[in-house]
């Protein structure tokens, strides 16, 4: 049984002189209630944190540290290039290295723009498909969170729903009016939406692979559904590979699903935990973007030369042992099938989704295909399996709309502690 002592009081003296104590609001906890651990250093697969105490830790920095806290190669990049000076506001040649591996394992992509963080990739993916296509409207996708810049905070996952605030007070009519929302896996409502917007709307943009109300496979056809939609009605589509980037398969989701998308967007692991989101396309509409075309995008710090090194000695490791993606996979369906054995035994209702490295535990009795289902997931069941892990050195996402990451540093002894540690809390449930 775990302490959390310190962490508590640090957060008690946070919440002092930050909003709610952290920089970002799934940090919290207030959907499973109780104090968030505070991490004084991570490496391989393990937290440590202020208490002492060593979690396994399943969230992973919300998916960048795939291969694991504190990997070798990334560290020891990003100290070199310390030394050299840490951000010069000029191209530098390792811009130019990570772009060319990112467009080689990434299909159907030209060109690539390094931003810094997964909302800043989204936002300016969006921008450039209305620019590209001269239209306002986009359509997305309830329980799909593509960060928080003011036109995806309309039925948004991850902690904009975690919050009760998937529609965010600051976000003005005159933006809410211009997102068009469907039920993701619902090909037949996005039909209709087009049909009701002849020549309005400029992209369908979601996850490819939904991660932000836990896992979410799209069903059979449903990708290549929107893509002849897209096509049919001169939309862009856009895959938010934020998550799955890098992460399923070294071309992610289009890889790994075989759909091409017009414009896909890159965060997380394409920084190797640093702070880079990137958005891609074929040449045609990458050159848009100014100072080729008239679509503005900028960034003083885009392009850093810490995030770059970190970037791209990650995404060298990934091109590098093509067999990760294998072992990821086969790890996450270990665990997958330990912890279903474990809640079956119990009698306990659930549904388990995972793709590739992407996993989530729902206490849910239907399959959780959509928003609504995953909706329908016992909280209180989730509170206590969340909070029983954690007293088990177990460190799981702290709400049910959210995916574990599962990375490379976690052993076979890790997982089969992790389905021990279910096995333990699971009479409590
Ligand atoms: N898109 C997706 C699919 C995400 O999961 C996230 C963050 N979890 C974002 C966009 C936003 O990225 P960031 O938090 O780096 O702004």
């Amino acid at each position: 049984m775990m302490i959390y002592k310190r962490s508590s009081a640090l957060f008690a003296e946070a919440q002092e002189v930050i909003p709610g104590g952290v920089n970002s609001p799934v940090r919290a906890f207030k959907a499973v209630g109780g104090d968030p651990i505070f991490v004084k250093e991570a490496k391989g697969a393990y937290l440590f944190d202020e208490d002492g105490n060593k979690l396994i830790d399943y969230i992973n920095s919300w998916g960048p540290m795939i291969l694991g806290h504190a990997y070798q190669p990334v560290v020891d990049a990003v100290i070199e290039r310390t030394k050299k000076g840490t951000s010069f506001g000029t191209p530098t040649e390792l811009e130019t290295q990570i772009a060319k591996l990112a467009v080689k394992m990434v299909p159907g992509i030209d060109k690539i723009r390094f931003v810094n963080s997964g909302t800043e990739a989204c936002m300016s993916a969006v921008r450039l498909a209305r620019g590209f296509t001269g239209r306002d409207k986009i359509i997305k996708f309830a329980g799909c969170y593509h960060g928080h810049s003011d036109s995806f905070l309309i039925q948004a996952g991850s902690g904009a729903v975690t919050f009760g605030s998937p529609n965010s007070p600051g976000v003005t009519q005159g933006t809410a009016k211009d997102t068009l929302l469907a039920e993701y896996n619902n090909l037949d409502q996005v039909r209709e939406i087009f049909e009701a917007n002849e020549d309005e709307i400029a992209t369908v943009i979601l996850e490819p692979i939904a991660g932000n109300m836990g896992c979410i496979p799209p069903a059979e056809g449903f990708l290549e559904g929107l893509k002849a939609l897209c096509e049919a009605h001169g939309a862009l589509l856009i895959f938010d590979e934020v998550m799955t980037g890098f992460r399923l398969a070294a071309g992610g989701a289009q890889e790994l699903t075989g759909v091409q998308a017009d414009i896909v967007t890159f965060g997380k692991v394409i920084g190797g935990g640093l702070p880079v989101g990137a958005f891609a396309a074929r040449n045609e509409i990458m050159n848009h973007l100014a100072p080729l075309g008239p679509v503005y995008q900028a960034g003083t710090l885009s392009g850093n030369p810490l995030a770059m090194a970190a970037g791209l000695a990650m995404l060298e490791a990934l091109d590098r042992d093509r067999e990760i993606f294998k072992r990821l996979e086969e790890k996450t369906e270990y665990l997958h099938k330990g912890i279903a054995q474990v809640l079956i035994e119990n009698k306990i209702t659930h549904t388990i989704n995972r793709v590739g490295s992407m996993i989530s535990v729902h206490f849910a009795e239907e399959a959780v295909t959509d928003f609504a289902s995953a909706s329908a997931g016992a909280n209180d069941t989730f509170k206590k399996f969340f909070h029983g892990l954690l007293a088990e050195g177990v460190y799981i996402a702290p709400s049910a709309y959210e995916t574990w990451f599962i990375t490379d540093a976690l052993t076979y002894e890790d997982l089969d502690a992790t389905i021990a540690a279910v096995a333990k809390i699971a009479p409590t449930l």
